[in-house]
């Protein structure tokens, strides 16, 4: 369900900003939207620029839909130079994609189904965009896509070229530009039929809902607590190329209103120190409120932290760390945020992996069976994230994770301790993040019903 807009003129892009449909805001509705956010105009973001909005809330106007007329405008320039732009439909072969691009190029065709990097194009998901050119003869003289590896991986380009009677592929590193959307909803019966709606003709993207449920998850049941009035604001970043959308970002700030109550958060990453990068409640603290209790996620504490006989040594002996039971390859989570100080192997402990948390908290997690992929040494985590696999390595009788929480590298018990697993801001930051959450509240504002631009907006 990725939002897919049919434009290619990047003037109608920016003022239709990122809703979904294709629409036409009229001129007067345009004008109150721009100012309701008091935006100096709706061109797209560099990347990096402030969070200026580029999308409006419109959600009660109906809008004629132009497409028709633009793909007509569009096909007819397209015809001229035998540029052809095609999206994926689902059941697509690589000979029916080809055949509506006009390329009639059976050598073009056994390239792109052999090359190593060309064949990603066969990989991509419908709805996704492809451009190639031809000559008159259908000859193909380069195809473009844009292949979106994962969530957090970056975007590339591929293009097959032509040059005489050969072909080349490469990929070419995406140029995205960044946009800060923003979206309001109200439950009427489900959290996915409000992020869904299509009143104002934009769905949200899955990976944003998926990080409201996170967000918002301590403090309500998604599967139970929701009612019908509840409602939720949303402030996120959304990735595009050639004004097509790509992919969608990180949530910068949400509030959601259960049950009377409002719960609020705001990503903040301090722009100086480069510390903190996490969730916030409007009034700077910390949404991480401790360690993680168990790396893993379903597991039983086999052994405790304190004296026992050892299991292999035979003699009583001080326990320094929390034993999990769990089959091997279970994922190990990191239990905060962090940088990973050791990751090797390290006598008894087997495979372990040793993060550095704030201030001069550590975490050990020792008798891997594996790590997990690009954790090494100096790599950053976060709270959560897979880190590597339980196994039986080193000084070990069967599968189990055994953990360590370490102050000043001394392993402590970690169920006495009561540590946030993120720093608290320092002074100076916290001047820096009430800069930042006080546009968030403002946005927030706007996006409330009862606020006049919205009333405004509405008629
Ligand atoms: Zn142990």
């Amino acid at each position: 369900m990725n939002p897919i807009n049919k434009f290619t003129s990047s003037r109608l892009y920016n003022l239709l900003g990122s809703t979904r449909k294709a629409r036409i805001i009229s001129a007067s509705a345009l004008f109150l939207a721009v100012c309701a956010f008091g935006a100096a105009g709706v061109a797209p973001l560099a990347p990096d620029a402030s969070d200026l909005p580029v999308t409006t809330i419109a959600q009660a106007i109906q809008l004629p839909d132009l497409s028709t007329q633009i793909n007509a405008l569009q096909q007819q320039e397209a015809s001229q130079k035998y540029v052809h732009e095609e999206k994926i439909r689902a059941g697509d072969t690589l000979a029916t994609l080809l055949n509506r691009l006009g390329v009639e190029d059976d050598a073009a065709e056994e390239f792109i189904k052999k090359d190593k990097t060309a064949r990603a194009i066969m990989q991509l998901r419908s709805g996704k965009r492809v451009q190639a050119q031809t000559d008159e003869n259908g000859n193909l003289l380069w195809l473009k896509a844009t292949v979106v590896d994962g969530k957090d991986n970056p975007v590339k380009n591929i293009l097959v070229t032509r040059t005489g009677d050969a072909f080349t592929a490469e990929e070419v590193a995406a140029k995205l530009e960044r946009r800060v959307e923003m979206r309001a909803r109200e439950i009427t019966t489900t959290l996915y039929a409000a992020t869904d709606s299509s009143s104002d003709g934009s769905s949200l993207p899955d990976s944003i809902v998926a990080q409201i449920i996170e967000m918002f998850s301590t403090n309500i049941d998604f599967r139970s607590d929701l009612k019908r009035g509840d409602r939720f604001n949303v402030v996120y970043e959304t990735f595009w190329q050639d004004g097509e959308f790509v992919r969608a970002g990180r949530i910068l700030a949400g509030e959601f209103t259960n049950k009377g109550t409002t719960y609020q958060s705001v990503w903040f990453e301090d722009p100086q120190t480069k510390s903190g990068g996490g969730y916030y409640s409007f009034d700077g603290k910390s949404l991480k409120k401790a360690f993680l209790k168990s790396p893993l996620e379903f597991s039983r504490i086999s052994s405790g932290f304190g004296m026992r006989t050892h299991p292999i040594a035979g003699k009583w002996k001080q326990h320094k760390g929390t034993d999990f039971a769990a089959p091997t390859g279970t994922p190990i989570r990191a239990a905060g945020d962090g940088v990973i100080d050791f990751a090797g192997v390290q006598g008894g402990y087997g495979n372990v992996i040793v993060i550095k948390h704030w201030a001069n908290y550590s975490t050990a997690y020792a008798h891997m069976s594996r790590f997990g992929t690009g954790m090494r040494k100096g790599a950053k985590v976060s709270q959560g994230d897979i880190i590597g696999y339980v196994g039986s390595t080193g000084w070990s009788t069967g599968a189990h994770l055994h953990y360590e929480f370490r102050v000043a590298g001394e392993a402590k018990d970690p169920n006495k301790m009561n540590i946030t697993a993120q720093a608290p801001l320092t002074a100076a930051e916290m001047a820096r993040f009430k800069t930042h959450a006080g546009e968030m509240i403002h946005r927030f504002a706007l996006l409330r019903p009862n606020s006049s631009i919205s009333n405004l907006a509405a008629k």
